[in-house]
C-alpha cells in the first residue's frame, strides 16, 4: 500500500471532543448547532484557530462561516471556512485519528504498551494491529514540533536547559540523538549520524528556530552539559549568550578515572571528599566561585602529598580544563547542577528504541519517530506508584493539558489548526 504521510499544504485539522459518538451524529444534521458546539469547545480549551497570517481571526467564524460536509471512510466530516482569509478547518471528532484507520482506543493501548517498553511484536499481538501501523502512528505524531506542543500546554520556553547526546544504533551504524531537557520535559530529540560540532549545531539549531518562531526574543540563559567538546562548541554557537556549565555528578564519576593505579578504596574515598567539596560550595550563599577555586587547589595539593605529584598534576590538569564549567554552575543559583533527569529521559528513550529496533532502519523517518516518542514521554501520565503518579511530565513542570485524558490531549495538542493563545495579563 502506498503511503504518503506528509501533506505539503498547511494542516488545519482540529480535533474536537464531542463526548460521545451519538452527540456527534446528532449535531451532523444541524449545521448551526454544530458550529456553535465547535466554537464553544475551542473557547473552553483557550485555543485559537490558525487563520492565515493576513487575517485577524477573531470569532468571525461564528456567524459567517461556510461549512461543507465530506465523507471519509463512510463517516461525515465537516469543514469550516473563514470568510475573510479563506482558511479551511477540518473538524475531526475525537473518536477518529487523522489519516488513520486505527481507533484512538486501540492507539491508546498500543502507545501505552510501547511507552512501557513492550516490543513491537508484543504490541502487535496484544493490540491486534500491525507493527508498521504503530510505527507510522508515532511518526505522524512526530510531525508536530515539541516546542509547538509544549507551548500549547502553557509551558514557558526554558531559560535553563540540559543538553547531551544519546548514543544509539541504527542497524550497525552509530548514531547520536542530541537532546534538550528541562526538568521532566523533553524539548528536543534530534537525530544525527555524525558526532561533530557541526552536526550537533544543526540539530540544536532546530530547537532554537522553533523557539524563536514562537518568541523572537527567546534566549537560553544557562545550559548544562557533561563537557564533551562537540556538545560545548555547538551550544556556544547556537546559544552564544548562555552560561555553559558542566554537570557536577559527571565530574564526581570521572575523578576516579584520573587516578590510575590507585586502589579502589582510596579512589572511592577521594570521590566522597570531592563530593563533599562540591556540595559545600553549592551550599554557600556568597563567594561560591572563590571558594571552589580555593578548595580545588587544596584538594590537588592533598593528592600531591598522599599519592605523589604525578597524580596531583593529572588531577590539577583536569581541574584546569573543567573548572570554568563548574564555576558556571555555581555562578547562577538557577543553573541546574546535575543532568540526572536528562539521563533518565535518555534511558527511557533507549529502552523504547531497543524495543522498536526491528523498525529502526536507515530508510525510516527517524526525526519524526523520535519526536513522536518524545511527545509520549512528555504527555503520558506516570504510573500509579511513581512520585508524580497520575501526572504527566508537562504537568509536573507546571504546564496545563487540555483534558484529563492523555490520548485526547495528544490529539488536541498535535492538531495543526489550533494555536496557542497567550494568557491575558493579570492586574
Ligand atoms: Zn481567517
Amino acid at each position: 500500500m502506498a503511503h504518503t504521510a506528509k501533506p505539503t499544504r498547511e494542516n488545519r485539522t482540529i480535533t474536537v471532543d464531542f463526548h460521545d459518538e451519538a452527540t456527534y451524529f446528532a449535531l451532523l444534521s444541524d449545521g448551526k448547532a454544530f458550529v456553535e458546539f465547535v466554537l464553544a469547545f475551542i473557547f473552553s480549551l483557550g485555543f485559537q484557530l490558525t487563520h492565515k497570517s493576513t487575517c485577524n481571526g477573531g470569532s468571525g467564524l461564528t456567524r459567517h462561516s461556510h461549512y461543507a460536509r465530506v465523507r471519509l471512510g463512510g463517516l461525515s466530516i465537516w469543514r469550516m471556512q473563514c470568510t475573510s482569509c479563506k482558511a479551511v478547518f477540518t473538524v475531526l471528532p475525537h473518536f477518529i485519528l487523522r489519516y488513520r484507520k486505527m481507533r484512538p482506543d486501540a492507539a491508546r493501548d498500543a502507545l501505552l504498551a510501547t511507552h512501557g517498553g513492550l516490543s513491537i511484536e508484543l504490541c502487535a499481538t496484544i493490540c491486534h494491529i500491525s507493527p508498521m501501523a504503530l510505527y507510522r502512528l508515532i511518526c505522524a505524531l512526530g510531525q508536530y514540533s515539541l516546542v509547538n506542543v509544549l507551548v500549547k500546554s502553557h509551558l514557558p520556553l526554558p531559560a535553563y536547559i540540559l543538553a547531551d547526546e544519546q548514543h544509539s544504533k541504527c542497524l550497525t551504524e552509530r548514531v547520536y540523538l542530541p537532546t534538550i531537557v528541562s526538568g521532566r520535559v523533553i524539548w528536543h530529540l534530534g537525530y544525527s549520524d555524525a558526532k561533530s560540532a557541526g552536526a550537533f549545531t544543526e540539530s540544536y539549531g532546530q530547537f532554537q528556530r522553533a523557539a524563536l518562531a514562537h518568541e523572537p526574543s527567546y534566549q537560553v540563559r544557562g545550559a548544562l552539559t557533561d563537557g564533551f567538546d562537540s556538545t560545548v562548541s555547538s551550544l556556544r554557537t547556537v546559544f552564544p549568550k548562555a552560561r555553559l556549565g558542566f554537570c557536577l555528578r559527571h565530574a564526581l564519576n570521572k575523578l576516579p578515572d584520573k587516578l590510575v593505579g590507585v586502589s579502589a578504596s582510596v579512589r572511592q574515598g577521594l570521590r566522597s571528599q570531592f563530593h563533599a567539596l562540591l556540595h559545600r560550595c553549592r551550599q554557600r550563599t556568597s563567594l561560591r566561585m572563590v571558594a571552589l577555586g580555593q578548595r580545588l587547589r587544596h584538594f590537588a595539593k592533598r593528592i600531591d602529598a598522599t599519592m605523589g605529584e604525578a597524580h596531583g598534576e593529572r588531577v590539577r590538569h583536569w581541574f584546569g580544563a573543567k573548572k570554568a564549567g563548574w564555576y558556571a554552575v555555581l555562578a547562577d543559583p538557577k543553573m541546574p547542577a546535575m543532568s540526572t533527569v536528562l539521563d533518565q529521559a535518555h534511558n527511557a528513550i533507549d529502552r523504547k528504541l531497543f524495543a522498536m529496533k526491528g523498525l529502526h532502519h536507515p530508510g525510516g523517518s527517524q526525526a519524526a519517530f523520535l519526536t513522536g516518542l518524545a511527545h509520549l514521554h512528555n504527555l503520558i501520565p506516570y504510573q500509579c506508584r511513581a512520585l508524580n503518579a497520575g501526572k504527566c511530565g508537562v504537568e509536573v513542570e507546571g504546564g496545563r493539558v487540555p483534558t484529563s485524558d492523555w490520548i485526547l490531549n495528544l490529539q488536541l495538542l498535535t492538531s495543526g489548526g489550533y494555536r496557542y493563545t497567550p494568557e491575558p495579563p493579570h492586574h
